[in-house]
């Protein structure tokens, strides 16, 4: 036991702590403080506390645990709100009020509720690490796999069907003589990634139903991307619609120094949003980790490595998970925090040396993988973090770092926020390196996706360069064959990208809807195109009731969508024939 020697901050330094060691955990002071050595000098421990230090004194003790920061894994996961430490928020509240009081235990996983357990192996099967021995309905959407914790193997002497709470045992395990007792519980330490048997490419579309990701700058499952924008471009309601319509088995949302009321806001509307696959209630496949600006600076690190933990964990199930991450910059800032108070050199912008590594020991822990054990399983992890770069300033050091490891970019741009153009990513400077990956899948639904998907882009492409002539002489002087793709790049901007995450429809865009209306705008360009070589005009063509239509797309059902836009497509042709005839 060692006594606090200095504190400044969330930084305690404690001398007399021989023999403890990196990154264990530690209680600080009466209250027991959670604290997380962080460095070792001589008999010296360098302190993060994860909880206000207000109050500490000089001498008082500090208490080593001989654990590391993990995570406690198992059924009642899903639906939970945790905080950075993985504190249940709910019994947190429900002990100290909705002031939650420092030192409160509040264990992850309740300890008394008992949980439905049905083996799927039988005594005598021979099992390695990762092996599924039984699953549990944890939620109406998640099957909770019960797998062989890392660091035993062996043969199952005795498992059985029944009702348990997470610490009975439900197997027993038999490996050269020696008998282990398996739970519906494990725990993990969270900065070390989790085992797997090989990393696959990513590969498959993780459906978002926002056009402008699933159509133009598709991320695969197992992919990794950033969400840059200044305050206000809608990097939150960006992300908060991809945790309600994420076509993912199950989604982590970490809410990481961000304001408290958005996260209540999150917490709120998916109480009432139903999981368009299954009809059943979204908080079903959701977990929430909260760590607001409210809450203490360093435990936004924890809530990220909790979250990316948790997220592995459920991959080795075999099933696809999502997290989102908002926002890394206030996690990065934390950093800087800590690294000032201990004198550390500091990097650019005052950000640690080591603030690139630290954020790939994040970012890299997405992929696609094969499970191990039996059965034959693959599963993912997808990251996506928001960048809140001060200023909308993409050169500073935060947004830099990551760009360097994701390999999807959402560039949120402040002019369209003011233009009210939703969501605001930038189709110019946005890029997305799995479009390869996505194609099997997209073939497999839409095959058109990807012709399309290049006209589209060239079209918006060329109205970038036309916008330079247009300044300097006006639209009106330009050629009529610009005219139109000017129109054409406003519908594919105004029709197509733009989608309003509160509109009850087009919320949420089914990837077969969007193709469709991509291809209806690339139709009326066609048949445009044919008007005006039989001399129609463009501004005739512009007030054509075709224009409107298009324009009002989005306000038809993905169900009702395939059979609308063929009957637009035919009354496009009609409209056409019936022009010609008119100039003949
Ligand atoms: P940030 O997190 O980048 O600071 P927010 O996500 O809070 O920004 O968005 C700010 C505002 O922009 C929202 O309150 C909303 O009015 C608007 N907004 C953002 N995205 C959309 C969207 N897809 N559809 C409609 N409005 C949006
Ligand atoms: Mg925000």
């Amino acid at each position: 036991m060692g006594k606090i020697w200095r504190v400044s901050g969330p930084l305690v330094i404690a001398d007399e702590m021989k023999g403890s060691q990196v990154y264990e955990i530690v209680e600080i002071g009466k209250a027991g403080l959670v604290g997380e050595i962080t460095g070792l000098d001589g008999d010296k421990a360098i302190i993060q506390a994860h909880e206000d230090t207000l109050g500490l004194k000089v001498g008082d003790k500090v208490e080593g645990t001989g654990r590391i920061l993990s995570v406690e894994l198992g059924p009642g996961i899903v639906g939970s709100i945790y905080d950075g430490l993985q504190k249940s928020l709910l019994t947190l509240v429900e002990e100290s009020g909705s002031f939650i009081k420092r030192g409160v235990k509040a264990l992850a996983l309740d300890r008394n509720k008992k949980w439905h357990f049905t083996p799927t192996v039988k005594a005598g099967d021979i099992l390695g690490v990762g092996s599924i021995i039984g699953t549990v309905p944890e939620t109406s959407i998640i099957e909770h796999r019960i797998m062989v914790p890392p660091g035993f193997k062996g043969t199952i002497r005795e498992i059985h069907e029944g009702d348990y709470t997470v610490d009975e045992t439900v197997a027993w395990l038999e490996y050269e003589g020696k008998v282990s007792e398996l739970t519906l519980k494990q725990e993990w330490p969270v900065r070390k990634p989790r085992p797997y048997e090989q990393r696959l490419a990513p590969s498959g579309l993780l459906a978002t139903g926002m056009r402008v990701m699933d159509y133009m700058f598709p991320l695969a499952l197992g992919g990794k991307a950033a969400i840059p924008g200044g305050f206000g471009t809608g990097k939150t309601v960006a992300l908060q619609q991809l945790a309600k319509w994420a076509q993912t088995h199950l989604n982590i949302y970490v809410g990481c120094g961000e304001r408290g009321n958005e996260m209540s806001d999150v917490l709120y509307s998916f109480r009432k949003l139903k999981d368009p696959n299954t009809g059943e209630l979204l908080q079903d496949k959701e977990i929430f980790i909260a760590n607001t600006s409210n809450m203490p600076v360093v435990a936004r690190e924890a809530s990220i490595f909790v979250g990316i933990t948790v997220a592995e964990y459920f991959r080795d199930m075999g099933y696809d998970v999502l997290l989102i991450a908002d926002s890394t910059s206030r996690w990065a800032e934390a950093m800087r925090e800590m690294g000032g108070r201990l004198e550390e050199m500091p990097g650019e912008e005052g950000f640690p040396s080591y603030l690139g590594s630290r954020l790939s020991s994040f970012y890299e822990r997405a992929g696609m993988v094969e499970c191990l054990g039996r059965p034959e399983r693959k599963g993912s992890v997808t990251v996506i973090g928001a960048v809140s770069p001060p200023g909308a300033d993409f050169s500073e050091p935060v947004t830099q770092n990551t760009l360097r490891i994701v390999d999807a970019l959402y560039s949120l741009d402040v002019s369209l926020a003011n233009k009210r153009h939703f969501p605001t990513i930038n189709w110019l400077t946005s890029y997305s390196l799995y479009t390869d990956a996505v194609g099997d899948w997209w073939n497999g639904v839409y095959p058109e996706w990807a012709n399309t998907r290049t006209a589209a882009l060239k079209i918006l492409q060329q109205e970038a360069e036309l916008e330079e002539i247009v300044r300097l002489v006006g639209p009106e002087a330009l050629p009529e064959g610009d005219k139109l793709l000017l129109l054409v790049a406003r519908m594919l901007r105004e029709d197509f990208l733009q989608q309003s995450a509160y509109h009850e429809i087009d919320a949420y865009c089914a990837p077969l809807k969007a193709g469709l209306m991509i291809t209806t705008i690339m139709k009326f360009y066609e048949l445009a195109r044919e008007m005006l070589n039989s001399g129609i005009r463009v501004e005739e063509i512009r007030s054509s009731p075709m224009v409107y239509k298009i324009s009002r797309m989005k306000d038809i059902s993905n169900e009702l969508f395939e059979q609308k836009a063929k009957e637009l497509w035919q009354e496009m042709e009609q409209e056409l024939a019936a022009d010609k005839g008119g100039v003949l």
